[in-house]
């Protein structure tokens, strides 16, 4: 015999009842011996509790009840008249509710009992309508319990007795028993319920009684997960279970199943199927067995409205009784504690209870402890409300560092962490609002899953571009190889932004013309933290002052910075250090790579230099790819000075204005990040800059300055004639001096260098760096290549982001 449970919504009018009587046909036609337990057929117990409320407060509404009729009704319209004797007597019982105006707990069962015997026959009807055998069968007549109303403990012993003889009969006349889950009955004859959801406990009962082979549970939902797919994306689905799993995830708060229901199945070893009624007849379920071989199913269980009860006692140090005075009083308030936590200093005590419970906890131990609140022994009482319990089912605490690590990174701060005595869990409490967020955290970790790392990039010049462009064509590849999934959420210039969670594709740049989403960093926060967006990267490739003054605000909302705009690192000293600041105390990365040197690993090599107690003297380079370009040109070409600037303009080398690149400001700007990298705290304006420009040509507008290029020639030309032999001209940056000092010397100006020195050999617009430090002498550490462009930029970008990724 296979027990079949199906729950209220496989029981509601229309693709419910359908489906129900759709597996029973078959499993009829296949010749399978079934017995069929149900729940009350849609909300019927909600409604039905609705109903006693409103005849107790006085606000009962005819209206109601005969929708609630009605719609009862509705799968048997021919044969409505079964139920009327149930309808007559259920009315009776909201008539004396509305007189007495009160009503007990035993009346209460009286009433919702009604939900499942309507049910029941509504079924067996239906069955019958169908051309099936079957017949209603009321558990009161063999499912004895005790008389704890609205939770009734079932008697196995001489229910069972009552059950074997009950069925016989329908063996011999093959009609299928149509069994009223959730309720029972005293010894006294008075009706109970096994609590809310109980219809599976009773189904669990019924496969019990009857030494079924299995016990279907036929509900709204695929099986068990490894957590809620509402909540995770990426749940996996479970397809078997052993009975020890499946009891403790029941008691971490899985909620598909009643926590009693295993017990009765554990007993006899009969295997529970999970199925979704609305799935048809092939489908896998999720199978719950005494198969022990699956003892490494991992899941994330979630409890939610829960506080966390905080005792504050500094007086109680070694105090014996203080714990168990908490706990009375706790019991007397009839409130239940989870997740205990005392610290062996013995100062307080936190306990989690379920929200609804916290005041009367409160009030019972306010009391317990008034005397103690006078001796100031004890401090405060309270709670924290708004919390949930994330369970980890099946994971050590040794194991637990990842996922911790990662909720940190998030910012999620689980308030208490305890693992239980027994078994491998771990929970986490938190607050209501990282519930997601944590849940979502956790089971990537759990189940490796690609790790999601968000982006905002604003900027779409031509790094920007070529960095957005480069992170969509290898989205794919990183997945396989770092198992990170790199997704754009969100990218900005100064007028729109564009969002999505999902990951922006190659339409990007129509998305952006025609969004209507004006630019604006708060709409971006809060699109992060309203989606609980997690690993969040913000990249700025703007070359304005305007963007980098969100750089603080954005680390203080959980992002990491990556960045080749080089204005924030040339700020003042103070601003520079409070980013600094705030991020270590966010625990937050900024990256920069690209700001001095483009792609070439340049500030990482100074940094671990540095860091490693490596005493750097003298840095020295050629900083700019533009004015690379135009002397080592100019060094060795006939062509007239103005010419090669324009050649190196049509080349896309130079800024559109090239006095950008001329007045050595840019060449100034990178050479003050690299001296802050070594912790000295220049200014820019200590810096000595070599303006290549003649000041008559230095402020007036772009294009009469391009008109007047020309004038430039005579200068550099009598300039190239004076080099001595075989030198070359160079515009170079240079740090010098003490750099164990607070600042060093900053300069950057046009110097000849012999042709044959490794500065004198750079080439195209390739840029070069010597780093002179102690262990390495004489001889520096020369870092040279490509220093400008910006697919190169864009690659430092990237690179950038992979290493925050990595971080996270
Ligand atoms: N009808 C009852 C309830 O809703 C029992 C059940 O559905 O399992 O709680
Ligand atoms: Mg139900």
């Amino acid at each position: 015999m296979k027990v079949l449970k199906f729950g209220g919504k496989s029981l509601a009018n229309g693709l419910g009842l359908e489906k129900t009587l759709e597996i029973i046909k078959h499993k009829k036609a296949n010749e399978e011996d079934i017995c069929v337990v149900v729940s009350a057929r849609g909300n019927a117990t909600d409604e039905l509790i609705a109903l006693l409320e409103n005849a107790r407060n006085g606000q009962w509404e005819e209206e109601d009840w005969i929708n609630f009729k009605e719609n009862q009704l509705k799968a048997i319209p021919q044969q409505q008249d079964i139920l009327d004797t149930d309808f007559h007597n259920l009315k009776n019982f909201f008539a004396g509710v509305k007189l007495l105006k009160d009503y007990s707990l035993k009346t209460k069962d009286e009433v919702l009992s009604f939900g499942e015997v309507i049910s029941a026959k509504t079924l067996v009807q239906v069955l019958i309508n169908e051309g099936l055998s079957a017949k209603f069968v009321d558990a009161r007549s063999f499912l004895i319990t005790d008389d704890r109303f609205g939770n009734a403990i079932p008697k196995d012993e001489i229910s069972e007795k009552n059950a074997q003889a009950a069925f016989e009969e329908f063996y011999s006349n093959g009609a299928i028993p149509v069994v009223t889950g959730f309720i029972g009955v005293t010894e006294e004859g008075e009706t109970t319920t096994l609590g809310r959801n109980g219809s599976n406990y009773s189904a669990a009962l019924v496969a019990k009684f009857i030494n079924a082979e299995i016990l279907e549970n036929y509900t709204h939902v695929d099986g068990v997960f490894s957590v809620n797919p509402e909540l995770v994306e990426d749940a996996r689905h479970i397809e078997n279970l052993s009975f020890q799993e499946a009891n403790e995830m029941v008691n971490f708060g899985m909620n598909v199943l009643h926590d009693k229901t295993i017990l009765p199945l554990i007993d006899k070893n009969i295997p529970l199927k999970i199925l979704n009624t609305f799935k048809g007849i092939d489908q896998t379920g999720t199978l719950i067995s005494n198969d022990k071989n699956n003892t490494s199913v991992k899941s994330l269980m979630l409890q939610e409205n829960k506080s966390l009860v905080v005792f504050e006692g500094r007086g109680l140090l070694g105090k014996v009784g203080i714990d168990a005075r908490f706990f009375s009083a706790l019991h007397r308030a009839g409130v239940s504690a989870g997740i205990i936590s005392q610290g062996s200093s013995e100062r307080g005590m936190g306990v989690v209870v379920d929200e609804k419970d916290a005041p009367r906890a409160l009030e019972a131990l306010r009391k317990e402890f008034a005397r103690d609140y006078d001796t100031k022994d004890v401090q405060s009482i309270h709670s924290i409300d708004g919390l949930s319990v994330i369970s980890i089912i099946g994971q050590k605490m040794s194991h637990f560092n990842q996922s911790y690590n990662a909720l940190i990174k998030n910012h999620v701060e689980p308030l208490l962490i305890s693992n239980t005595v027994s078994g491998a869990n771990v929970s986490i409490v938190i607050s209501k609002e990282d519930t997601s967020k944590a849940l979502n955290i956790i089971h990537g970790e759990l189940f490796e899953n690609p790790k999601q790392i968000h982006l905002a990039i604003i900027g779409h010049g031509t790094v920007g571009r070529a960095l957005i462009n480069q992170i969509l064509n290898s989205t794919h590849d990183i997945v396989n190889r770092k198992n990170t999934h790199i997704k754009i959420f969100a990218i900005s210039n100064s007028k729109n932004l564009i969002l999505d969670k999902k990951g922006i594709g190659k339409d990007w740049e129509t998305q952006l013309q025609t969004s209507a989403v004006p630019a604006n960093i708060e709409t971006l926060l809060k699109y992060a933290k309203e989606n609980h967006l997690e690993n969040l990267i913000a990249v700025d490739n703007t070359a304005s002052s305007v963007f980098v003054e969100n750089y603080e605000l954005l680390a203080e909302n959980g992002f990491d910075l990556v960045s080749s705009n080089k204005i924030f690192n040339t700020l003042p000293i103070d601003r520079y250090k409070n980013l600094r600041k705030v991020l270590e105390d966010k625990n937050k990365k900024y990256l920069y790579e690209t700001n001095v040197g483009a792609g070439l690993p340049l500030i990482d090599t100074i940094k671990l230099l540095h860091l490693s107690g490596e005493n750097i003297t003298r840095v020295k380079g050629v900083f700019s790819g533009s004015l690379s370009y135009i002397f080592n040109n100019f060094s060795v070409r006939e062509d007239a000075f103005s010419t090669i600037i324009k050649e190196a303009m049509d080349k896309g080398y130079t800024e559109p204005d090239p006095r950008e690149d001329l007045s050595g400001n840019d060449v100034a700007r990178k050479l003050l990040i690299l001296a802050r990298e070594l912790d000295l705290v220049n200014e820019f304006s200590d810096i000595n800059i070599q303006n290549l420009i003649p000041e008559n040509l230095q402020s007036i507008a772009k294009d009469e300055f391009l008109s007047r290029l020309e004038e430039l020639n005579t200068e550099y030309e009598q300039l190239k004639k004076s080099l001595p032999e075989d030198h070359v001209l160079r515009y170079v940056g240079e740090l010098k001096g003490d750099l164990q000092k607070e600042k060093g010397q900053l300069e950057v100006k046009l110097v000849s260098v012999p042709k044959s020195a490794s500065l004198g050999q750079v080439k195209g617009s390739d840029s070069i760096f010597e780093i002179y430090t102690e262990s390495y002498g004489e001889n520096p550490i020369v870092i040279m290549g490509a220093g400008a462009g910006a697919e190169v930029t864009a690659r430092g970008v990237f690179g950038d982001i992979l290493r925050v990724s990595e971080n996270k």
